[in-house]
């Protein structure tokens, strides 16, 4: 699937679901309609004393429920397009999860494997220049995405402080803990997909206890998920990441993993494991497959060979509409990516309120408010879809569309 692609995708969720809801043209037209787009040229100082411009984006696709959220992603696969695609996954998500946010997202592209550090930080800091003025705290609010991560936003937020004149820890988050992080935010994306895991074994009558797991991705999110897999009583066999995947029918220990890639840079080669392809891990016969890597990686070419009970979706849009489909009716349980991966948005906004109250919350408390928030969605979603008979996805929008509906309406925009 294409990046352009995700954005269609998206779009008939919200049509389908329109049509549920039996929603008018003014109110389709609207949830179809993001409220502001930017586009930026940035130039970047390189080490070799040259100026190279950079193309970024931020999305605030619809802040009915409250400021926009969303991550930014440092990636060579960028558009417009693909940024407003998961901007509106921003929004159905934050409204799925009852958090009085609204969606956004944005992205740079560029490659930051061939980068540098001192250029990686002339880039976030030039980044923020390029857009302060249509962001900050309490208006939109920045996140870590793929290639992005807690150091830089570290840097996005003293850049975005220095602007302004004052410290904005609000404008961020995800930043280390010293710089008005929240604890447990980098596992909460994962750890907040296990969660939904532990709710969909359930229904599905799976055993959790040594149940098989493959992982697509392993950054942040797909390394925090197979590091927390033993916490669940699972075994790792399979993981990949871009250079390509291993497998052990023994299993994989995820911090012996990490260590490897720190060191080599990739999975490939880790003793007593085959080498194997990212298209051959999605397909295994293993009980819980967990895309956390990019979008669009199960399509109707592949979506017959999924072999996996349940799919969850850590990552933003990994499955196209057709594949999912296929899955539902070859009677797969896909844990859709508004409710899988809430966990690292909920943990984001429990850094917001933190940051506001200047406090800083135990981890104990920040996971056990998460377990909360993130069961209590599930469970509304599993009712509905229960209810009216339709996939999880399929409620996990309706439910999400109804509170989107009610701000608007309220709001006295349709
Ligand atoms: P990351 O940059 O930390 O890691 C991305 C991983 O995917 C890397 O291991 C990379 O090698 C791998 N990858 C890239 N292309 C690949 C390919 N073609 N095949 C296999 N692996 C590939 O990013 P992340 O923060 O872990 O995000 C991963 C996914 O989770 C993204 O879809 C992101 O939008 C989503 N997500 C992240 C968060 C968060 O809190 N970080 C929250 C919600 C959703």
């Amino acid at each position: 699937m294409l990046l352009t692609d995700l954005l269609s995708t998206v779009q008939s969720y919200i049509s389908r679901c329109a049509c549920d809801l039996s929603l008018g043209k003014n109110e389709i037209e609207i949830l179809k309609s993001p409220q502001r787009e930017l586009q930026v040229s940035l130039p970047v100082r390189m080490d070799n004393g040259r100026t190279t411009m950079f193309q970024g984006f931020r999305v605030q696709y619809n802040s009915a429920l409250g400021p926009t959220k969303g991550g930014i992603r440092f990636h060579l696969d960028q558009s417009l397009e693909s940024v407003r695609a998961l901007a509106a996954l921003m929004t159905w998500k934050c409204a799925l999860h009852d958090l009085p946010l609204g969606g956004a997202k944005g992205g740079v592209i560029c490659n930051p494997k061939d980068m540098s550090t001192d250029e990686t930080e002339r880039l976030s800091r030039g980044f923020i220049r390029a857009i302060h003025y249509f962001v900050g705290p309490g208006k939109d609010v920045l996140a870590p995405d793929v290639n992005t991560n807690p150091q830089i936003m570290g840097w996005m937020m003293d850049e975005y402080s220095r602007l302004v004149g004052k410290n904005a820890f609000g404008i961020v988050t995800g930043k280390p803990i010293i710089l008005g992080g929240s604890a447990g935010r980098l596992q909460a994306t994962s750890l907040g997909g296990w969660y939904t895991i532990r709710e969909a074994a359930r229904s599905v009558g799976l055993e959790l206890k040594n149940a098989s797991v493959a992982i697509q991705g392993y950054g942040n999110v797909g390394y925090n998920a197979a590091r927390l897999a033993t916490s669940f009583d699972c075994r790792v066999l399979a993981v990949s990441d871009s250079k390509g995947g291993i497998i052990s029918q023994k299993g994989l220990i995820a911090e012996d993993l990490n260590r490897k890639k720190q060191i080599n840079g990739s999975l490939k080669g880790f003793p007593e494991t085959t080498s194997i392809s990212n298209q051959e891990l999605l397909e295994l016969n293993v009980d819980i497959l967990i895309p956390a890597a990019l979008e669009g990686v199960i399509t109707s070419e592949n979506a017959e060979s999924i072999r996996a009970r349940i799919v969850a979706e850590m990552a933003n849009g990994p499955i196209s509409q057709e594949a999912d489909d296929i899955l539902f009716s070859n009677g797969i349980h896909v844990i859709p990516d508004i409710l899988c991966n809430g966990g690292g948005v909920i943990v984001s906004y429990f850094e917001m309120v933190q940051n506001l109250i200047l406090q800083q919350w135990s981890e104990r408390e920040v996971i056990s408010l998460l377990n909360r928030k993130i069961l209590s969605s599930y469970a509304d979603v599993q009712n509905l879809s229960n209810a009216s008979k339709v996939d999880m996805r399929q409620a996990a929008y309706m439910l999400s569309t109804k509170r989107l509906l009610a701000a608007i309406k309220m709001k006295g925009w349709v």
